[in-house]
């Protein structure tokens, strides 16, 4: 294997590519060593990190404009926790999920394992497509999510027609959350992590919950339905409302995020982020369009994500290779999702993501693919 190395003037700025944990900027590193000696190592049951836990809790009902009503939760334990969370205090018995990839097959495979819950329903669509929720006897659940990581794929957000007053639509936006668009009252309980479009670390799940959600919540805490208590959304709706979580969080995640959302509001808000994600993906696509060996995986130019791009190559060219050579150059992290198994390079346009650097990576791209030929 002979060594490439791509020009200098050809890189970009910072070669963080990567779905998650993604991205933090280097100005919100320097804000948190600053902020250090009176912040980090400080009890989480204190003032001053009380003080972080309600700023986080605002900014985000600013980004997103919550409506009247909304809530913000949190709790330890990402994405993959808040499924758990979910079966045990959001569905009442029968949940449907649109399966479209990695991330939707999991919350579907936590709902059907539930013991206390009833057979959940799925709506499945090949990878690089995705389906649409429709009205079901019996569903108190229907789960979306907004921007499918594994395969590149984002959905439009709407309340399905013809759904019981009750029923909630909950979104799983671990990486649309703060880079897509959303509209807040088509959604009860839009749920995420911060180590993707928020460019902070991993570990907290974030959920802005509607008034019918937070009813739900109640329902559910007051029933008797045993629950761990590391998994009680009744408990983590009266540990929010104190700006606190029910057990450590992590400070840094907290302070890291707060910079992000900061960053976004300062600057216009979630309307600026999206269009950081809308500049870079419509660089990404448009490059791969024109290419002779790349095409966009997503067929539906309407589907194809803002925040996480995937790029089909032409068998003539080894995209594992192309990845490892990127990587040996510094751009992290685009290889694809493992599942997934096609020869492809996937890339994170988040917000904290330079527009300019996607343009950066797609010629370094150019670059080695012309030293491999
Ligand atoms: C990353 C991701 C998850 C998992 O998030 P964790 O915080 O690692 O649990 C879930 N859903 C989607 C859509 C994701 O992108």
């Amino acid at each position: 294997m002979t060594e490439i190395t791509i020009p200098a003037s050809l890189l970009p700025a910072d070669g963080r590519f990567g779905c998650g944990p993604s991205k933090v900027r280097p100005e919100a590193v320097a804000a948190l060593a600053e902020a250090a000696p009176t912040y980090l190592g400080t009890s989480h049951r204190q003032a001053g990190v009380l003080f972080e836990v309600g700023a986080l809790r605002n900014n985000i009902s600013e980004l997103f404009s919550l409506p009247d009503g909304y809530e913000v939760l949190l709790g330890n334990g990402g994405s993959t926790l808040f499924w758990d969370v979910a079966t045990f205090g959001l569905i009442r018995d029968r949940s449907q999920h649109l399966v479209f990839g990695e991330f939707s097959s999991k919350f579907f495979s936590a709902s059907k394992t539930a013991p206390h819950l009833g057979e959940p329903s799925k709506i499945e669509t090949e990878p690089g497509t995705h389906p649409l929720s429709q009205a079901e006897d019996g569903v108190d659940v229907y789960a979306m999510t907004h921007n499918e990581t594994s395969t590149g794929v984002m959905m439009p957000l709407t309340r399905p027609a013809g759904v019981a007053d009750d029923a909630l639509v909950v979104v799983d936006a671990t990486s649309g959350a703060g880079g897509l668009r959303v509209d807040m009252s088509e959604v009860d309980v839009y749920y995420f992590a911060p180590q993707k479009c928020l460019a902070s670390d991993g570990g907290l799940w974030i959920a802005c919950c509607s008034p019918r959600a937070i009813a739900r919540i109640e329902e559910i805490a007051a029933s008797d339905r045993w629950r761990p208590a590391t998994l009680d959304l009744g408990i983590a709706l009266e540990s929010s409302r104190k700006d606190q979580t029910y057990n450590t969080p992590s400070l840094a995640t907290i302070f890291l995020a707060n910079q992000q959302l900061r960053w976004a509001l300062d600057n216009g808000g979630l309307e600026f982020a999206a269009g950081r994600s809308d500049a870079s993906s419509s660089h990404l696509y448009g490059w791969a369009d024109a290419h002779e060996l790349a095409t966009p995986f997503v067929k539906v130019e309407a589907e194809r994500s803002r925040v996480v791009g995937t790029i089909d190559f032409a068998e003539s060219v080894d995209a594992k290779r192309l990845a490892a050579v990127l990587r040996a150059n510094g751009i992290l992290d685009i290889e694809p999702y493992r599942k997934l198994g096609r020869n492809q390079l996937r890339v994170a346009m988040f917000p904290a993501v330079d527009p300019a650097d996607v343009q950066a990576l797609t010629a370094c791209v150019d670059h080695v693919l012309a030293a491999l030929a």
